[in-house]
């Protein structure tokens, strides 16, 4: 993902909007007969190194190949309905990309389904790291990418040990992060980001696939991360971000979540949003002050074990679990 620095990349992406703004309220109501799993931050944090244990999950590499292997047979064994949806995908220099989305749905026949998703790719290039000998080596990306799916397959395994009253599913996107480093941005490459959610909402894993809302989870797992209200969720999906930034407040969360305008993002929300007609919104660590406006590791060769907090993955967690357990149908 990278940041939209631009104010009229905004408006451009805003003008070829596909879908409606929503501007629904939504009432937060706790629930109180519904029981709500306790998250497992060990189990979250286990599901990360797993991933980066597979070394760079880098398109066209052994190590993807494995690791979507593991990442579908580990929603099977959560009793989830798998699809693995594959797809040749052109970046932006001409490669083609090997692609699989990872797609795992739970409560088949509810009508009124959440959309949960992250990607599990790690760029092929440390190019915001402070070595320029870095440049060419593939990150591990244990937040920037592996820190989303492994929340979220802890959440899976939550819903087989108890059912939410929703239907929901999670895809774990492929070649998120196969976007033109700084040095060959053009207006051109604006799209070069997200491929494998492009391709998902212009050809969804079911014909006619609809969700009340989305969730992404980018970069949520580093000490003390900050997660503010980025725009493009809140041009989409404000009543989302709402419940969600309300949710997390709730549980004690705040200095997570906090209920400030952060910056526009490209990631994969925008394609869900506009392409998709999903409101989705996006969970992303973003350092305001910064440089690149995303946390050191970002594009690293640090983006490492080292830097993932086991706080931080359960207020994302445990937030994530109460919003979908007090989902109606
Ligand atoms: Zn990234």
């Amino acid at each position: 993902m990278r940041n939209l620095l631009f104010l009229g990349l905004l408006m451009f992406l805003f003008s070829c909007s596909k879908v409606g703004k929503t501007n629904q309220t939504d009432n937060l109501d706790e629930k109180t007969d519904v029981e709500i799993p306790a998250f497992s931050v060990d189990s979250a944090f286990a599901f990360i190194q797993k991933q980066v244990d597979f070394g760079p999950r880098v398109p066209n590499t052994k190590a993807h190949q494995d690791c979507a292997n593991f990442l579908a047979e580990k929603l099977k064994s959560f009793q989830a309905e798998v699809i693995v949806q594959e797809a040749d995908l052109r970046t932006f220099d001409g490669k083609t990309l090997k692609a699989k989305n990872i797609i795992g749905s739970y409560n088949l026949e509810a009508k009124t389904r959440i959309l949960l998703f992250a990607h599990w790719d790690t760029r092929p290039w440390a190019d915001h790291d402070s070595d320029p000998k870095n440049y060419d080596t593939h990150i591990l990306g244990a937040n920037d990418g592996a820190s989303g799916v492994g929340v979220l397959l802890e959440v899976a395994r939550q819903f087989n040990l108890q059912k939410p009253e929703v239907g929901v599913d999670i895809i774990f996107f492929d070649a998120e992060d196969y976007g033109a480093p700084d040095k060959f941005a053009t207006e051109e490459t604006t799209h070069s980001w997200c491929l494998g959610s492009q391709y998902w909402a212009q050809n969804k894993h079911k014909p006619g696939y609809r969700a009340k809302y989305g969730i992404l989870l980018d970069m949520i797992g580093a000490g003390n991360a900050k997660f503010y209200r980025e725009q493009v969720s809140d041009y989409y999906a404000k009543y989302v971000v709402d419940k969600v930034w309300n949710q997390a407040e709730s549980l004690g969360f705040s200095a997570y979540f906090i209920n400030q305008t952060g910056g526009a993002i490209t990631d994969d929300h925008v394609y869900v949003n506009q392409i998709g007609g999903i409101p989705s919104i996006n969970i992303i660590h973003q350092e305001l002050n910064s440089e690149t406006g995303f946390g050191h590791y970002w594009h690293t060769v640090n983006d490492t074990m080292e830097n993932i907090d086991k706080n931080t993955l359960n207020a994302v967690g445990t937030t994530l679990l109460h919003v979908i357990y007090n989902e109606k149908p």
